[in-house]
């Protein structure tokens, strides 16, 4: 899988920031998360973090000139010369054209887009039992992907935990709005160019993570 880049697609909550990091542990590619990256930017107070808090709060999307300018500074870093997972990046029509813009100015392409198709009546659970260690960032969940040991990261050994605070069951019918809307019609865009893949993201974790392995490799 060396130098792939790979745009995952999916609802909110559908899996993908899960997977990505799996596959950047597993083959080495770079997870490019801008949620992750907004969040950062939230936290240092940095201009762009003021511009999104609010919209991040209300479930709603961060304008494209702001987020072509964050994963255009990211993909210039020398770790992405070895290939990058997407992860939340492109979610609209402009966004994408931006990112084809970006590639070909250094002569690059996407690999694949790999839609992570969950149904929306999943989407309330997997959001609202989602949480974070604080100190090293592992994903879990109340009841999919609980810690082998009860309030202790695997990872790290941290026992301090955060929630998002835009994962809660108000937020889920905006943001799964927004996908509709404003990200599902990427799908076709991809499609018509012959990069895209779907896969079963209801399945369990593993089995996800198998499906992208033969998706990728394949
Ligand atoms: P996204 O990055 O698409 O918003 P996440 O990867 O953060 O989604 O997953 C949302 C929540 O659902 C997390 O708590 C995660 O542990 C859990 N989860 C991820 N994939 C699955 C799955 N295949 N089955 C059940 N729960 C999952
Ligand atoms: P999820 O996968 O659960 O929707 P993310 O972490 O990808 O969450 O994104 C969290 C929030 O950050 C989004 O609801 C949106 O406000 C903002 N955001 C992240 N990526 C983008 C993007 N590419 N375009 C616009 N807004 C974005
Ligand atoms: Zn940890």
């Amino acid at each position: 899988m060396k130098g792939k880049r790979i745009i995952l697609m999916g609802p909110p909550g559908g899996g993908k920031g899960t997977q990505a990091r799996i596959l950047q542990d597993t083959f080495g590619i770079v997870q490019l998360s801008t949620g992750d990256m907004l969040r950062a930017a939230v936290k240092a107070g940095t201009e762009i973090g003021k511009t999104a808090q609010k919209i991040m709060e209300a479930g709603a999307l961060v304008p494209d000139a702001v987020m072509v300018g964050v994963i255009a500074a990211r993909i210039a870093e020398p770790d992405c010369v070895k290939g990058f997972i997407l992860d939340g990046f492109p979610r609209t029509i402009p966004q994408a054209e931006a990112l084809d813009a970006m590639l070909a100015e250094r002569e690059l392409s996407l690999d694949a887009v790999i839609e992570v198709r969950v149904p929306d009546a999943m989407i309330v659970e997997r959001i609202t039992g989602r949480y974070s260690c604080a100190k090293c960032g592992a994903g879990y969940h109340d009841t999919f992907q609980k810690p082998k040991v009860e309030g202790v990261c695997d990872v790290c050994g941290s026992t301090e935990f955060i929630r998002r605070k835009d994962d809660t069951a108000e937020t889920v019918a905006t943001r799964l709005q927004a996908y509709h809307d404003q990200t599902a019609p990427l799908l076709p865009y991809y499609e018509q160019r012959g990069l895209l893949k779907t896969i079963d993201g209801a399945a369990p974790i593993e089995d996800v993570t198998r499906q992208l392995v033969e998706t990728v490799a394949g």
